[in-house]
């Protein structure tokens, strides 16, 4: 059974879709078979992995509103372990389509539950908020990674989503788990970074995940040009760094459940 990870913290512009591109296609070079569900109505993860604004092909929004099935919406990727599932602005309207709704938070687990059997991962790009897309990402997934971005009051915020973390897991969906903090847009050279690594791991001790995600030119130019950066420059420090999270979370997984 496929392992569900949801990457998700309101604060906008934290990592999550570069961590979701990327993780996504570090497992997929290790040979698992990912799937990344774009559930960000902003869709920069679709667009991060080469898909244009307009496509017409259906995406999650067709998905959760039940008029696409599995089949008609997972995509090929650029890279052959990786498919996606693309989002357009209409996701939007989901938020409040959604609302009157029975079993409203479940609609994403649902779709996904038929699908779980057939990739290792599935990773859930969730927009920055604490909305009704973000809580069904964190109804379906199995564990969640929090993206935290190295700077100045980088723990604002934070409690709030482990607040909804564990409102999630008191009422919706006891079996989440918390997969790991992770350190985004780190620059070695600054003193405010190694003070937000300290403050972070002080505050999640053994919850943080090792990897430190560094400050990278090539982590940003590589979404402009469609490519997870294992394609753009897989020499790149942001790129080694993508790979060893995904050996951790390989790690994580094993521990869990070993075959
Ligand atoms: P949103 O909340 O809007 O969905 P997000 O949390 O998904 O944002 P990203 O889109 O991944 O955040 O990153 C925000 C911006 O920072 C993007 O332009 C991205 O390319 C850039 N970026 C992310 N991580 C890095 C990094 N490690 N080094 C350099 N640039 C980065
Ligand atoms: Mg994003």
């Amino acid at each position: 059974m496929g392992r569900t990870i949801a990457i998700a913290n309101q604060k906008g512009g934290v990592g999550k879709t570069t961590t979701a591109i990327n993780l996504g296609a570090a497992l997929a070079n290790a040979e698992k078979t990912v799937l990344l569900v774009d559930i960000d109505p902003q869709a920069n993860a679709s667009r991060g992995l080469g898909v244009e604004r307009g496509d017409p092909r259906a995406g999650t929004y067709q998905w959760l509103q039940d008029a696409r099935g599995a089949r008609d919406v997972i995509q090929a990727t650029s890279l052959p372990h990786l498919h996606l599932v693309s989002a357009e602005r209409d996701l939007v309207g989901m938020e409040v389509e959604l609302a009157p709704e029975d079993r409203r938070e479940f609609r994403l687990r649902e779709r996904l539950e038929p699908c779980a059997a057939d990739f290792d991962f599935i990773l859930l790009d969730c927009p920055p908020s604490l909305g009704l897309l973000t809580v069904n990402g964190l109804v379906a997934a199995d564990s969640v990674i929090v993206p935290v971005q190295c700077e100045y009051l980088a723990l604002e915020g934070v409690t709030e989503m482990v607040g909804t973390i564990q409102r999630i897991q008191n009422v919706l969906n006891p079996e989440l788990e918390m997969e790991g903090v992770l350190l985004t847009m780190h620059d070695e050279r600054t003193s405010l970074s190694r003070q937000v690594v300290e403050e972070v791991r002080k505050f999640f001790n053994s919850k943080v995940f090792q990897t430190v995600i560094p400050r990278n030119v090539r982590l940003g130019e590589a979404p402009g040009f469609g490519q997870p950066i294992l394609s753009y420059d897989g020499r790149s420090r942001g790129a080694e760094a993508y790979l060893a999270l995904a050996a951790e979370v390989l790690r994580h997984d094993q521990e869990k459940s070993p075959r």
